[in-house]
């Protein structure tokens, strides 16, 4: 712990520095090493983000008398560069107190502007500016805020009206006004006065006037912040850790809501939903930074170009623009042009895009923020390979900046562009973050979570969103709201997840009440069919149809760029020639689990199947894998000729046979019939099956050494296709797999039926080919015996499903019931079936590696469990020597830039 609790910085100077992230948090880091490089920023300090785990662990009271000293001396800093004075009637100084964790969590932590006022300050502020309507202006917001986030005013429930806006919508409607800046100073004075009234009665408290009480009441709301739910469901979607804690940011206030020469805005050194190099963003004349994002007036945009499109896109004309809408460039120039060089200055020092925010207090620039954006993963790929063939980063940096899930977004289906014409477009609105997205519309977050969870698909359609629709948002297809611009928090949070969203779509009109939108003069119920296009704003009746992305441009070159770096390869699990086609277009080179099981189940194949299950000799069921062997071999005819020139992987059958029989009364009437056999033979095979732990039982290389005429029929269609091929010009690469092996006399025993029956089929066709013949490793006793399997295994390949399975003693189907629980507790910190847990399978891994390889130096290793395409398992692999991973066909991309990343991280 760092004895150093509070950190200033203000006019050029600073005790913190970028690099200082994990102490101040990103904002304080941020704060501080703006000041060193000349931007300019109000002064202030920050409290460490180490300070917010001691609250939690010693209290309020303690952490308060920890920090009083520093704080105070802190505060007399602001006020000696401020020239004024905290708390003080005369020449008073007000702050603001923001959150700032180490990784960005937009919107979902608390944030307390205007700190400061009382009644008798605010006249200071009045005198001092010579503008009243200013400052009860800013009174009435800060009794808001302070009321909302640190008195717990907040409403709890949805359908709760907010006390403070049933209280301002009743003082407009009394004089007929539509918009709080058409509000009068007697107007907003009252305002003050009964949210203090309505503070008392809901918490029975009064309003604390003594600023400096103010101060810590804000400090310690900060903190908790970190604890609400949103911040909890945030971090977890992140996977950001709750060690790490929040920052707390206290900062002379500077004012945007002083008249017609100040303002405040967002803006981005690039495009964060497009990742094309343009500056833009948005900004409020004669507003407090609150306006901005909340959506709740609209935003003008910052450059002119921007402003041209954003009209072209609300249909709005060219003299409505100019007049009503101008760009900041139009309207305030000089401003502008500092803005723009010092986002540009920005940009170059941190060499990554900027997400900014400022503030102009009568005609004076200041920012007071700066944090590399949240973009989608489209823009995260362009900015990246723009960032380095412009120079600024290097090739292993651009690997490094890219996150392999969020290329997740970009391997999605697009809507198809035939279809796209046809569709009846409704409105539009603004292209907040692009992508395709079609669903049934609801209206609440929490109705979108459960229409998920029952398997719809689902659009949100909302007047506007708010950090606490987040779980919604991330159960949506996509988001559509009425209100709000491109920083807006839905717009903000949406290109954070990646999700499609189209925001500010003025032409729609909500009613909650009745659960339906209006569209274009149509009205939509709750569950009725839309379309979003995120990418040009359009919004669609009923579904449009989508086709499938495509590898190229920017992504084509990332992908290229993994190739150089990597040393694993990465292969892909495909049953299906479409799989593997899917997978190959994405990259795999080859693949690296073909399950067969998945061919059996057809009509006649299943009949055949059965059969086979039925007979109680060799001679029974060897003529009905008969019937099977053409069918296999059609199978693999065709997996083996889309991967034509690339090895693959194909696993002999592995499930328990109970898999492919009925278990209700009516499938086994049927299969009686099919059969001509009694009922009761058949239940009586049925039963004879079952087994208490199935994943425990007869399956795996069990079936092909209790049966081994399954192995022989296997490997007959297997090689029976490649030599098919091979005649026909092509290049197989087939391998042959013996799943579930425990014990090295195992593999022998199967190893044997499979090249027995290869020289029979090679002499009878007069050809020969080469395969290979390996195992999986997925039972604990072959990990720790595997220099014995290796005498005989050609290959590895580590099927970490039921490794993890058997090490942890936990059923790959039952762990629901207790994971949920003891994610909670922490007693796991990952599903273990999804991040392979690198300390207790992952010692299996890397043991049997040594040894397999002891025996035989060349032994091919690779991974074909879930894990092979989650990147932190993928990076792991990397490390311990593997030579491949195989994952499914959609996260190719995924594992090979994770693989590309392992080898520049070594
Ligand atoms: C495994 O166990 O990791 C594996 C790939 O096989 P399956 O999931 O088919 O059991
Ligand atoms: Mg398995």
């Amino acid at each position: 712990m760092n004895e150093k609790r509070v950190y200033t910085f203000g006019n050029g100077k600073a005790e913190g520095r970028a690099d200082m992230r994990n102490l101040l948090g990103g904002k304080g880091a941020n704060l501080a090493e703006m000041n060193l490089i000349g931007v300019p920023v109000p002064p202030g300090f920050t409290i460490t983000t180490e300070v917010c785990n001691e609250y939690f662990v010693k209290g309020k009271d303690a952490v308060v008398a920890l920090l009083r000293d520093d704080v105070e001396r802190s505060v007399r800093h602001i006020e000696t560069l401020m020239n004024s004075k905290f708390g003080d009637a005369t020449n008073p100084l007000l702050v603001s107190v923001r959150s700032g964790a180490r990784a960005s969590m937009p919107g979902m932590m608390d944030t307390i502007l205007n700190l400061g006022l009382n009644d008798e300050v605010v006249k200071g502020l009045a005198r001092k500016t010579g503008n009243e309507r200013f400052a009860y202006d800013s009174y009435r917001r800060f009794v808001q805020m302070y009321g909302d986030v640190v008195l717990g005013m907040k409403p709890v429930n949805k359908d709760d009206i907010d006390p403070f806006e049933a209280i301002i919508m009743d003082v407009k409607s009394q004089r007929g006004i539509k918009l709080d800046n058409e509000m009068n100073t007697d107007e907003l004075k009252q305002l003050v006065t009964r949210f203090k009234e309505a503070i008392k009665q809901q918490t029975g408290k009064e309003f604390p006037e003594d600023p400096i009480e103010q101060l810590w009441g804000a400090i310690c709301a900060v903190f908790d912040s970190w604890m609400n739910d949103r911040a909890i469901l945030y971090r977890k979607m992140e996977g950001i850790p709750q060690e790490w804690g929040t920052a707390v940011s206290v900062m002379a206030m500077v004012f945007g809501n002083m008249g017609n020469t100040s303002a405040t805005g967002v803006c981005f050194s690039r495009d964060a939903a497009t990742g094309e190099n343009r500056f833009n963003g948005e900004y409020l004349v004669n507003a407090q930074g609150e306006d901005v994002v909340a959506g709740i007036r609209t935003p003008q945009q910052i450059t002119r170009e921007g402003s041209l499109r954003w009209a072209k896109q609300q249909g709005i004309d060219e003299a409505t623009r100019a007049s009503k809408y101008p760009s900041m460039e139009e309207s305030m120039p000089e401003i502008y042009q500092q803005l723009n060089e010092l986002q540009d200055k920005l940009e170059k020092h941190y060499h990554d895009m900027q997400d900014m925010e400022f503030t102009v207090q009568e005609g004076k620039l200041w920012f007071l923020q700066t944090r590399n954006g949240k973009r989608t993963g489209t823009a995260m790929v362009k900015i990246a390979m723009d960032l380095l063939h412009e120079g600024q980063i290097d090739e292993k940096t651009a690997l490094e900046r890219c996150e392999p899930n969020k290329l997740d977004e970009l391997l999605h289906p697009v809507f198809d562009k035939k279809a796209l014409k046809e569709a009846k477009v409704l409105t539009r609105g603004l292209p907040a973050s692009p992508g395709a997205a079609c669903g049934q519309i609801v209206f609440f977050a929490d109705d979108a979570s459960k229409w998920h969870a029952d398997g719809h698909k689902v659009v949100m359609v909302r007047i506007e969103t708010s950090p606490e629709d987040l779980a919604g948002m991330s159960a949506a297809e996509g988001i559509l709201t009425a209100r709000g611009g491109m920083t807006s928090h839905a717009a903000v949070v949406a290109r954070g997840m990646g999700k499609c969203c189209v925001s500010g779509a003025g032409g729609i009109k909500v009613n909650y009440k009745d659960r339906t939108v209006e569209i274009g003069g149509v009205v939509l119920h709750e569950g009725d069919f839309i379309s979003l296009n995120g990418s040009t704003g359009e919004v669609f009746q009923g579904e449009v149809k989508t086709k499938p992305a495509e590898v190229t441009g920017d992504f084509a070159e990332l992908m290229k760029l993994c190739d150089k770096y990597t040393r694993m390869v990465v292969r892909t699990n495909a049953d299906t020639p479409h799989d593997a086609e899917v997978a190959r277009r994405f990259g795999a080179k080859g693949i690296g689990l073909c399950r067969t099981e998945h061919m059996f189940f057809e009509n006649e194949k299943i009949k055949a199947m059965r059969e086979m299950i039925l007979s109680t000799t060799t001679e029974g069921r060897e003529k009905a894998l008969a019937k099977l062997l053409p069918y296999q071999t059609e199978d693999f005819y065709g997996i083996l000729k889309t991967m034509d020139g690339q090895p693959v992987n194909i696993r002999l059958l592995d499930p328990p046979l109970h898999e492919f029989v009925p278990h209700d009364l009516k499938g086994q009437q049927a299969m009686a019939e099919e059969m001509h056999l009694p009922l009761e033979e058949i239940q009586h095979r049925v039963n004879a099956l079952s087994e208490h732990n199935p994943m425990l039982g007869h399956r795996g290389c069990r079936l092909g050494n209790t049966y081994p005429e399954i192995t022989a029929m296997q490997t007959r269609a297997i090689l029976g296709a490649a030599i098919r091929l091979k005649r026909e010009g092509y290049n197989p690469m087939p391998e042959i797999m013996v799943p579930l092996v425990g014990i090295d006399k195992e593999f022998k025993a199967q190893e044997g039926v499979i090249r027995r029956t290869a020289s029979e089929l090679f002499k009878k066709e007069g050809i020969e080919l080469p395969f290979k013949v390996g195992t999986m490793i997925e039972i604990p006793r072959a990990a720790l015996t595997a220099d014995k399997i290796a005498k005989y295994a050609e290959y590895f390949s580590f099927g970490t499903n039921d490794l993890t399975q058997m090490t942890f003693g936990y059923s790959r189907d039952d762990i629901a019931s207790f994971l949920p629980c003891y994610l909670d507790k922490k007693i796991l910190t990952h599903d273990p079936f999804q991040v392979l847990d690198q300390e207790g399978v992952g010692q299996l891994i890397a043991g049997a590696v040594k040894k397999g390889r002891a025996t035989r130096p060349e032994l091919k290793c690779g991974i074909c469990g879930e894990h092979g395409g989650e990147p932190s398992s993928v990076k792991f692999c990397h490390r311990t020597g593997l030579d491949y991973v195989s994952c499914s066909p959609f996260r190719v991309p995924i594992a090979r830039l994770a693989a590309a990343q392992a080898a520049v991280e070594e």
